[in-house]
């Protein structure tokens, strides 16, 4: 129960809280053994002040020889095993962390990604992921474990002499009460210091994005002066931040510290009653100069434990997110996609009202309508990149909703718009597609898609690198390179959302002969806004404000009177009224 909230509570792995307890144990017998090393100075003194008052004879110098030997041995061996269970076990923690992070974002599903900033989203990754690794290298098992081995030190403060105890002590519960009830503050401040930080990473990045917009109109001095507006008040805040967490924590720390003065105070008064000797007092003092030292550390660094909770908690919103998940086993009959009565909403209003219609195997099902009318909507539910509210989704009779994405995924190519290239070759990009086909597989599906030609011109040939997000290529070769990633994938159903971007005729001719053979064959869902698409479709569905409005092969659609689609094919608009 307490382990299950102290892990929520600082977002660790169940190996973390092993871990932290590790961490705290050995703080606890470094606190100790350090203390045992006053006791040795104690007992040396008391030799001292026998020998000069009473003229004992000295104990032999050998025995303190020894314990000094034995206790910087048993020094050296617990600083390094707190050290080996604080600092280095953490790094893996970390690790698994992220590794962690990356598979739960890998498998939530897309609705998360649409809701949540991406800058947010990084910082979480990055930022709160750093923060952790801070508290739980350098707080939790030194705060956690002080707190252990005063409670120990105190019972024995308490035995030896109640008095001086109290004396010693009361500024420890008094300090971290204060620390404790500045907590709400300190955390709203963190929360307004991650915005501000939000704020400027967004402009900077705005700024950086729309760099040809800005210098084009000649805006560079506005929008500088926005980003320094923001940049100023990040650091005001902040500012203020740190100056209010410093001064709680040194409030705390000159609290605690008035032990000592209590101590002298009430120690003289109890030596000049007669109540205790002097020797108490001298260990005392000698106790207290090393009681508040393991809190040092801590204290300074508890407001980090403090920011560390919302750093927690986002970590742990994202744990906590359910993912899709379902069978690892998909035995679809055929490639039949059918809808059934779907109903679907991003949140708000419905998006899908109650959508009904089969994309047959084999054959070219054009989904068109006006602009928002729930084309995308309807391609994401086919392959289950949404899950839908009711009515069921099917792939060859097996309703998608109980199949594993990843497994479903094997079965769908799908052909963007806006293709993602990444940073690297051309090979590589294309071999997105099946990660383990041959060089020759990746050549045959290029030429296939054309990419052959265009891919001759670039200096490395498949070996170039096409820059970010393929900034170095046109449109039309973006697309081949999309379309030579399905035809390596080779699946049997193929989601397409055909260009509307204008491409020139000689690059829109090779897209089509590409597609023509990326989609013989195969269950294809396409959504058309090309009239030449559309026309050479076995079926079209009409959609119109989240409905099914009309469907039929194009003949028949077109011979409909006052049909959508008759109607906006005669008035042969329908390139400039459907796009998307
Ligand atoms: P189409 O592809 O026909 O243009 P969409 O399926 O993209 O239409 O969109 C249908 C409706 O859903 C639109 O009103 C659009 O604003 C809304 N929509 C699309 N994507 C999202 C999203 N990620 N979050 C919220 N609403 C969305």
């Amino acid at each position: 129960m307490f382990g299950e909230r102290f892990r929520r509570r600082f977002a660790l792995g169940d190996s973390g809280v092993k871990n932290v307890k590790k961490g705290t144990f050995w703080t606890v017998i470094v606190n100790l053994v350090v203390m045992g090393g006053i006791g040795i100075l104690y007992y040396l003194m008391l030799q001292f002040i026998g020998t000069l008052t009473q003229g004992k004879a000295l104990l032999g110098a050998a025995v303190f020889a020894v314990a000094v030997v034995v206790f910087l041995l048993l020094s050296f061996i617990t600083h390094l095993q707190q050290y080996a269970n604080t600092y280095s076990v953490v790094y893996t923690e970390v690790a698994n962390m992220r590794i962690g992070l990356a598979e739960k974002l890998r498998k939530l599903p897309l609705a998360f990604f649409g809701k949540r900033d991406l800058a947010d989203l990084t910082e979480t990754i990055m930022g709160d992921v750093n923060r952790m690794e801070h508290v739980w290298s350098h707080v939790i098992g030194y705060l956690y474990g002080s707190y252990i081995s005063t409670a120990i030190i105190a019972v024995w403060l308490f035995i030896t002499d109640w008095r001086l105890a109290l004396a010693c002590l009361w500024g420890v519960p008094v300090a971290f009460g204060l620390l404790y009830g500045s907590r709400s503050i300190n955390k709203r401040n963190s929360e307004t210091t991650r915005k501000a930080a939000l704020i400027v990473s967004d402009g900077i990045q705005e700024t950086l994005e729309n760099m040809r917009e800005i210098r084009a109109t000649n805006q560079e001095q506005q929008y500088l002066d926005e980003l320094y507006a923001k940049i100023d008040a990040h650091e005001r805040i902040t500012r203020h931040g740190e100056l209010v967490t410093g001064l709680f924590v040194n409030a705390a720390g000159v609290i605690m510290r008035l032990g000592v003065a209590t101590t002298i105070l009430v120690g003289a008064n109890l030596i000049l009653s007669g109540k205790i000797d002097f020797m108490l007092l001298f260990m005392f003092l000698l106790v207290i100069a090393r009681v508040y030292a393991p809190f040092d550390q801590a204290l300074a660094l508890i407001a980090e434990v403090f920011f560390s909770e919302v750093s927690a908690g986002r970590l742990q919103e994202i744990y906590d997110i359910p993912v899709a998940t379902g069978d690892d086993e998909f035995h679809p009959q055929g490639h039949d996609i059918e809808f059934k009565d779907v109903v679907f909403s991003y949140g708000g209003e419905s998006v899908l009202k109650g959508v009904s219609f089969i994309a047959k195997e084999g054959q070219v099902t054009a989904l068109v309508g006006p602009s928002g009318s729930g084309k995308s909507t309807c391609a994401r539910l086919a392959a289950r990149l949404w899950d839908h509210d009711s009515g069921s989704i099917t792939v060859g009779g097996v309703d998608i909703s109980t199949v594993d994405p990843e497994v479903l995924h094997a079965e769908y190519s799908m052909v963007f718009q806006d293709v993602t290239l990444f940073d690297d070759t051309v090979m590589t990009n294309i071999r997105l597609g099946r990660r383990n086909a041959t060089d020759d597989e990746v050549f045959a599906a290029a030429k296939a898609a054309g990419c052959d030609e265009f891919v001759g011109k670039l200096p490395q040939g498949y070996d170039t690198p096409i820059g970010e997000n393929g900034a170095k290529l046109s449109g039309g070769e973006r697309q081949r390179i999309s379309i030579a990633r399905a035809l390596l994938k080779d699946a049997p159903i193929v989601l397409l959302d055909e260009a509307t971007a204008s491409l020139d005729v000689e690059n829109e001719t090779k897209v089509q002969t590409a597609l023509s053979r990326l989609l013989a064959g195969r269950t294809v869902m396409v959504i058309a806004h090309r009239m030449r698409t559309i026309e050479a479709a076995d079926k079209i569905v009409v959609l119109a404000e989240g409905k099914v409005a009309e469907q039929g092969t194009p003949d028949e659609l077109m011979q409909k009177e006052n049909g959508i689609f008759a109607r906006m094919h005669a008035l042969q608009s329908v390139s400039a009224d459907w796009s998307l």
